[in-house]
């Protein structure tokens, strides 16, 4: 059958075992099970193609930007096509006068900023992985600026999506406000592939901070340290990130790069200011509230070079951990619940690793009241989904949601009904309005 695939979309399927591989994982999901055939889209055409191919065969097809995801996004659950869309990485226009670039899906984040250098405008959403800004809209990605500039819902104006029966729709206009009907746009951001192919996205720039100014502090222990957070928070200053890395996340930085900081929780805050004045007066406030809050040093950093070297400890956590742990299987959790009640929920999953005797780190992004514990475990061990239903448990209670950032893919699929009542079954209905068939990326977000 993928004969005429490849007879449709000539020079661009390839069923070669390597390619077969890397498309059928993620980063994280345990479970791998490679597509029938991986289609390296070109345009928009050749995503309309397949897509008439998936329809007349019945077989599903996966959207794929770089494979970053955690939660088994692009994992087959049964014979499926995979749609790379990284082919399409085209900067389409930059409109510096709008604050605004049209980009194609499979464009990265970091090349955006490359392609953005010399503007004075930068992209700020930054997951830890250079993902794709397609696969960003469809996870509705956030990163550490998060809490300043917000995450890709904030940050996407506009998209192009051609749906499962090949039709294109343009969702969304070019500008920063619209009151016109229901808005598809945002309901396209965080579909997980599963309503249609995003084939072009129009994003909102913010210009360059003049001033940057970034501390990091130690604590004793990692209750003072989601508190100071938490300080910082409820004074109202406009902080541009604020990251926390619990002491096992810094004791594997100093083992992953050879260094030596204080093996103690640390949070990461950063300014960005119009003035040279105020970033002194937010600074010094900030300075204030997290001595008060017990800090046992500070660092701060405002050359660049500085503050590269700060941000280091931050932006290697994840794969220093893995390094810590080789030959182990991981699962990170993703919960975010009002930012009042996030210094509880880091105090209630460092009690429940302790508790169920399990090694993990604590990390993320506690300014969104969002954070990530990585469960660490041998192959096969069921501990780690308990710990993950524990908490998830816990969070709903607080108010909050399963996954902040991730999304649902596979392994949060469970957690839905009890997060969202009778609207799970409406968010059902709309699957089955765009994609009747049940062709794109079936069996993630519901069964
Ligand atoms: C070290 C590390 C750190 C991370 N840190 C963060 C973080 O801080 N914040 C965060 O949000 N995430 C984080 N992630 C997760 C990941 O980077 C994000 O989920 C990212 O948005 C996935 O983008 P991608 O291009 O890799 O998408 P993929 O993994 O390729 O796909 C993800 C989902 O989007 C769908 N999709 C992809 N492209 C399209 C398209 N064009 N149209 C429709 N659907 C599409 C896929 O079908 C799939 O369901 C991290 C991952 C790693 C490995």
């Amino acid at each position: 059958m993928v004969e005429s695939l490849k007879k449709i979309l000539p020079q661009k399927v390839s069923t070669a075992p390597t390619d077969l591989e890397a498309h059928g994982k993620d980063e994280s999901y345990p479970i791998h099970h490679p597509p029938m055939a991986v289609v390296y889209a070109e345009n928009l055409s050749d995503i309309q193609t397949a897509l008439a191919w998936t329809r007349k065969h019945h077989i599903p097809v996966i959207p794929f930007g770089a494979g970053t995801s955690l939660e088994g996004h692009v994992v087959p659950q049964g014979p499926a096509i995979s749609l790379d869309v990284s082919g399409l990485n085209r900067v389409v226009q930059i409109h510096p006068e709008d604050f605004m670039a049209v980009v194609e899906p499979g464009l990265t984040r970091k090349s955006l900023n490359e392609a953005l250098k010399g503007t004075g405008l930068f992209f700020p959403v930054d997951p830890g992985a250079d993902a794709s800004l397609g696969g960003m809209a469809a996870t509705n990605a956030s990163g550490t600026t998060t809490v300043r500039y917000g995450g890709m819902r904030q940050s996407v104006l506009a998209l192009q999506v051609v749906l499962a029966n090949g039709e294109v729709l343009e969702l969304g206009r070019g500008v920063r406000k619209t009151s016109a009907g229901y808005n598809l746009k945002d309901l396209f951001i965080g579909s997980e592939g599963t309503l249609g192919l995003i084939t072009r996205l129009t994003l909102k720039l913010h210009p360059l901070p003049e001033h940057i100014h970034t501390l990091r502090v130690f604590f004793d222990n990692l209750t003072q340290t989601a508190q100071a957070a938490y300080a910082v928070m409820a004074s109202g200053l406009p902080v541009a990130r604020l990251e926390l890395v619990d002491g096992v996340g810094i004791q594997a930085i100093n083992h992953y790069l050879g260094r030596s900081y204080p093996e103690k929780p640390a949070l990461f805050v950063e300014f960005h200011s119009s003035t040279h004045q105020a970033l002194e007066a937010e600074s010094s406030l900030a300075i204030e509230l997290i001595q008060a809050a017990g800090a046992i040093r500070i660092d701060p950093a405002r050359t660049q070079e500085e503050r590269t070297a700060q941000w280091e400890a931050r932006h290697q956590a994840y794969w220093a951990l893995v390094n810590l742990f080789p030959g182990k299987e991981y699962l990170s959790t993703d919960t975010a619940v009002p930012v009042s009640k996030m210094p509880d929920l880091v105090q209630y999953s460092s009690y429940l690793l302790r508790e169920m005797g399990l090694k993990g780190n604590i990390l993320g992004h506690v300014g969104d009241g969002n954070f990530h514990t990585l469960v660490v475990c041998e192959p096969g061990d069921p501990r780690a989904e308990v710990f993950s239903e524990r908490l998830v448990e816990h969070t709903l209670a607080l108010g909050g949601t399963c996954t902040g950032e991730h999304g649902v893919g596979l392994r949060k699929k469970k957690y839905l009904a009890k997060e969202h009542g009778p609207a799970l079954d409406w968010m059902r209905q709309i699957k089955r309005l765009f994609d009747p068939e049940n062709l794109l990326n079936p069996g993630k977000i519901f069964d």
